[in-house]
């Protein structure tokens, strides 16, 4: 048996009609970036978000962008700090970097492995700006006490931005992961939760202003045509053909997640007697698995451990073998020791979850690694 980590192809394969019909309707219609099928991806997204309430949603270029646009819209630029986690996709920091902002890296909770909200007021300082909230893998972080800790350092002017490219379709006391905060960034990255066939972002908002700020951001900084009135604009927006066919997969996200978690209950269920660990669901949160990630028992099993999946055919990735705060890039950057970071990061691999995973791989691949841990 064979088992790939991830088949873009047999999973588009499985909806092609209505890609194909989506994105011919888009091509026909003449008309390529910011139309009628970003209009209507946006206000779908923001009806999937927040049904009937108050908010918006912007179509940008991608997840990295999506993260860029929300830091400039809140004011954040060379000078300023803004703290995350470095457990994360390297995009989530390249992108505070961008806006010249210092990154300031905060440990995560050894259990549900987000960022560990208690430590974050020891963080604070007159130039902190705001906070980037990671919910990585498809758990969340808690946002809401994350809010409350900022309250009780009274400083509530520091902003929340929810970096959800990995929990699309989570929720937390009932609201989705991308509202709580002051702004939610979501990519379609092909392998995300909903994924576009290329590249794709967009930014979740609550604020009239802020909403305002996204638009003329993503677009050279115009408040109409051939008019600037933001300076740090660019060109970030979702074409046409891409929203046209988001717009098919978001409706079919509820189902898909079904699968997704059905398949790591699965997972944990049947490996729960073994040495290895998985990330423990944050309090009040319904997660949306983007990924299975697992921990083993010592960093030293990791390579032998994967490279016998693969013998066997299982392909494992690990998301993600450096953390941030010692990448070449960014390890300048590190003020404060990340024992949990470390010890996690070392441990991980993901093990294959996905909308076409069949019941008889999963347990074949649960059989081998019962196989290769020796129980
Ligand atoms: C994928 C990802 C991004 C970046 O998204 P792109 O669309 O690839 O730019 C940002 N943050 C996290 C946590 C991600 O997983």
């Amino acid at each position: 048996m064979r088992i790939p980590f991830l088949d873009l192809k047999a999973i588009n394969q499985e909806i092609i009609e209505e890609i194909n019909a989506a994105s011919q309707r888009a091509l026909q219609s003449g008309w390529y970036i910011l139309g009628k099928e970003n209009e209507v991806f946006e206000s779908d997204l923001k009806e999937s978000l927040v049904g009937g309430r108050q908010g918006y949603a912007v179509g940008c270029n991608s997840g990295t962008d999506a993260i860029v646009l929300a830091l400039l819209a809140a004011g954040v630029g060379p000078g300023d700090e803004v703290i995350t986690v470095s457990l994360t996709a390297i995009p989530t920091v390249s992108a505070i970097c961008e806006t010249g902002a210092e990154p300031v890296f905060v440990d995560i909770d050894p259990a549900t492995w987000v960022m560990d909200v208690s430590q974050v007021s020891a963080l604070l300082t007159s130039r902190t700006k705001a906070v980037v909230a990671v919910h990585l893998y498809g758990n969340m972080v808690d946002v809401f006490a994350l809010r409350e800790v900022l309250k009780q350092a009274n400083r509530e002017d520091v902003l929340i931005i929810e970096d959800v490219a990995q929990a699309h379709g989570a929720s937390l006391q009932g609201a989705q992961a991308g509202t709580i905060g002051d702004f939610g960034t979501f990519s379609f990255y092909p392998s995300k939760n909903i994924g576009a066939l290329g590249d794709g972002g967009a930014v979740f908002c609550k604020e009239e202003k802020f909403y305002k700020r996204l638009t003329m951001l993503r677009n050279y900084g115009q408040e109409s045509r051939y008019c600037a009135t933001m300076q740090r604009g660019r060109n970030s927006r979702l074409d046409e053909v891409q929203a046209a066919i988001l717009a098919v997969k978001l409706k079919h996200l509820p189902k898909w997640l079904e699968t997704k978690n059905t398949q790591m209950a699965f997972y944990r269920d049947a490996l729960s007697s073994l040495p290895i660990q998985f990330q423990q669901v944050t309090g009040d949160c319904t997660p949306g698995w983007h990924l299975c990630v697992i921990a083993l028992a010592a960093a030293k099993d990791r390579q032998t451990f994967m490279e016998r999946l693969k013998d066997k055919g299982i392909d494992t990735l690990i998301h993600y073998p450096i953390p941030n705060h010692q990448q070449v890039a960014f390890s300048r950057l590190s003020r404060q020791a990340l024992p949990e970071t470390e010890n996690l990061a070392g441990r991980i691999l993901s093990l294959p979850l996905n909308t076409v995973l069949s019941k008889p791989k999963q347990e074949y691949i649960i059989e081998i690694i019962k196989l290769v841990i020796g129980r």
